[in-house]
């Protein structure tokens, strides 16, 4: 049997990543890679890493943790402070994780990748699509697979799945922009 290609995917929580892992590690030889500098704060990206910790180990796939750049991150998106969830800021974040997700697939010898982030209807799909498309094309002989994790029932799979396996559900997408929409959101005030 021919072996399967290699895939990376990014991941950004264990509960947006069930249903795609499982239709993908079908064709390909996964390997998961969580870098998400954007979660805020530090206790919350420890506990976003170590369901996605746990769920690989679970599906007995490879995990690869990339650097906690909280610092930079909030350098790099203070000046899109004001914008709303799917606008500039957005739009700074998503392309800073799938930028990232390209150069460890080439540096790991891997020419396809995709990302779990369509799964979420807080993300704008084509968005992401667009520039996961950029990133591939700006590292040499890569390939983006454009998805929407949520259609054909995919959000609500993953979700099931999250449930049975028993994964901490987030209310809020990751940044500390987001988290305050949340906290204002469950205070009864306007956002
Ligand atoms: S709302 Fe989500 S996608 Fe947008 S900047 Fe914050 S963490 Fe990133």
């Amino acid at each position: 049997m021919d072996a399967k290609e290699k895939y990376l995917l990014h991941v950004c929580c264990a509960p947006c990543s069930p249903h795609p892992l499982r239709t993908l590690r079908q064709q390909y030889e996964v390997t998961l890679y969580f870098y998400n500098p954007n979660i805020h704060p530090v206790e919350e990206y420890q506990n976003r890493l170590g369901e996605v910790q746990r769920l690989a180990a679970l599906e007995a796939l490879p995990l690869i943790v990339g650097e906690y750049r909280a610092e930079e991150w909030l350098a790099g998106a203070a000046q899109w402070k004001d914008e709303p969830e799917k606008g500039l800021r957005c739009e700074f974040c998503i392309d800073g994780r799938l930028d990232a997700t390209a150069r460890m697939a080439a540096a790991l010898g891997i020419c396809r990748f995709g990302a779990v982030l369509s799964t979420s209807s807080r993300k704008d799909v084509k968005m992401v699509n667009r520039l996961g498309t950029q990133a591939a094309a700006s590292h040499g002989d890569m390939l983006f697979d454009a998805a929407d994790w949520k259609k054909r029932e995919g959000a609500k799979i993953s979700v099931r799945i999250s449930n049975q396996l028993g994964f901490r559900r987030q209310d809020y997408c990751g940044c500390i922009y987001s988290k305050r929409s949340a906290d204002a959101r469950r205070a009864g005030h306007a956002v």
